[in-house]
């Protein structure tokens, strides 16, 4: 269904799965269940098609299989009042750390973002995997009839569709990965590499981000399954697997541009957009906001930041990097040494540049409320979005979206999803070119208003055209066959042509 509520082309019921559900159940103390709803662009883009199918949407809650059972009278209440069926599927502790923590965080997160030298490649983990995909499919299975269409979504559940075939469900599936898919070299490390590519095969409709990932699929075909025709071209390509056609798309996800531009422009938000400003008088805001995650590359992005503020010293006290540090899998050590880092040096950037009446750098590690963040997209008038790699990177358009007086600047990493769509007007920087980095800074910090303002003109308007209705639109036309969907032109990132 279409954001003014246009008809989606799909028959039968839409049956979403996700490693979690779109809400937090908690236990009181006196036994009473407890729900919290999830919020998000995807989540209301995809509740009105569940809605209006009757369809149901399948995920673990975060609790136990006993938890679940004694849950499940509570969630089958709840659904009357979402006006769709939640179905939870309870994990095991062991299962949580050896499915979610261990092969799902600690092995494909790692290697599909290109480092793979934070892979721990333990078995026992893959065990669990099969495992939780096992699991999962049994209650996908219990739910699933002929005309429905599962969607399943991302990393933790690539072999879903294989044990749903096994258990002879004959639904259509749809798969979309949300992070990145790794290039052949690096998916060749993966020890159950053929398994995971085969069980991707097992999807009517595999869907990525970008035709970044889609071609590095398509190259970890031809190296393992050499046998698979790959057939057009444009944003669905036709695989034939042994008789069987798939299609292979790309279909960038984006954000409900009304949930960030609607309150920019509220009095609560205006008033501290118009407090920051004082707060940082006559300077300009320079905004990262990023989950602690060594795919952010928070540390050569400050260094980036101090190579611009030597190199260019009238940055100096006319500039300020605000930057917020999300918390993010704190049960990996991993992450813990990450942080010291960052703080390790944003402490030697503030020893170095701070004067009396300027502090360089801004640092906080924690979360910020819908309102704050608004605000600081809106006051900023650079935002810093310079992951090593990232599937899409929802913040790049989050900014665009709230930036209401238009004049703020995209400094974008070229190996971010949403480059394809932003590569003309955003300033691309190659995150681990430090001096490009620097550079890219001092040119947004010192571009003229006109042209500041057209090209966040021009962002906006992409990210207004493909929002996350379109997406939910393009993915399921995509899968029911609809030839428009298929057809859309399909924006491609060439660094050659950078
Ligand atoms: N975000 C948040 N709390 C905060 C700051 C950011 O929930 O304090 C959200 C932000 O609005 C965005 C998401 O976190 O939607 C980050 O998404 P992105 O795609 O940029 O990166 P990810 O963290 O998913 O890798």
């Amino acid at each position: 269904m279409g954001k003014d509520g246009e008809t989606g082309s799909t028959d039968g019921r839409l049956i979403v799965v996700s490693n979690r559900l779109p809400l937090v159940l908690s236990q009181a103390s006196g036994g009473a269940w407890h729900l919290e709803r999830g919020s998000g662009g995807l989540v209301t883009a995809i509740e009105p098609v569940l809605k209006d199918t009757q369809g149901v949407w399948i995920g673990w809650p975060g609790l136990t299989p006993e938890q679940i059972r004694d849950a499940d009278e509570f969630l089958d209440q709840k659904s009357d009042e979402l006006g769709y069926r939640v179905r939870g599927v309870g994990l095991s502790p062991k299962q949580q750390d050896d499915f979610y923590l261990g092969f799902a965080n600690q092995i494909i997160w790692p290697l599909f973002h290109d480092f793979p030298t934070q892979c721990n490649f333990d078995p026992t983990f893959w065990h669990a995997y099969q495992e939780v995909n096992h699991r999962f499919a049994e209650v996908v299975a219990d739910e699933a009839r002929d005309g429905d269409f599962i969607w399943v979504h991302d990393y933790h559940l690539m072999s879903v569709a294989e044990e749903l075939h096994e258990k002879g469900v004959k639904s259509r599936l749809g798969f979309f990965l949300h992070i990145p898919f790794p290039s052949r070299d690096l998916f060749l490390k993966l020890p159950w590499r053929r398994e995971v590519l085969e069980a991707l095969l097992h999807y009517d409709l595999i869907g990525f981000q970008s035709d970044r990932d889609r071609t590095n699929f398509v190259h970890c075909l031809q190296a393992l399954r050499p046998d698979v025709k790959v057939e057009g071209r444009g944003r669905v390509l036709k695989l034939e697997v042994q008789g069987r056609t798939l299609g292979a798309g790309v279909f960038p996800i984006s954000i409900d541009v009304d949930e960030f531009a609607g309150p920019a422009r509220s009095p609560q938000v205006s008033e501290r957009v118009a407090r920051l400003w004082t707060e940082f008088p006559g300077r300009k805001v320079i905004l990262g906001v990023d989950r602690l995650d060594y795919s952010k590359g928070i540390p050569h992005k400050l260094e980036g930041y101090r190579l611009a503020l030597s190199r260019y010293p009238e940055l100096q006290e006319k500039v300020s990097l605000v930057q917020l540090v999300v918390p993010s899998r704190e049960d990996i050590p991993e992450y813990h040494r990450m942080k010291r880092e960052i703080e390790r040096l944003v402490g030697q950037i503030s020893g170095e540049f701070t004067r009396p009446g300027w502090v360089p750098i801004h640092y906080q590690y924690g979360r910020w409320d819908r309102p704050e963040l608004i605000a600081h997209y809106r006051a900023a008038s650079v935002a810093l979005v310079t992951p090593l790699k990232d599937g899409m990177n929802l913040v790049a358009k989050e900014f665009c979206s709230a930036s209401l007086e238009g004049n703020g600047v995209l400094i974008l990493s070229e190996h971010a999803g949403a480059t394809a769509q932003l590569q003309e007007d955003a300033i691309l920087v190659n995150p681990y070119d430090v001096e490009g980095v620097a550079e890219a800074i001092h040119r947004a910090c010192t571009m003229p208003d006109r042209e500041r303002k057209d090209r966040m003109q021009r962002m906006r308007r992409k990210i207004q055209n493909e929002d996350i209705y379109w997406w939910v639109d393009c993915f399921r036309n995509a899968a029911n066959g609809v030839e428009e969907a298929e057809a859309l032109p399909l924006d491609v990132y060439l660094p050659s042509r950078a």
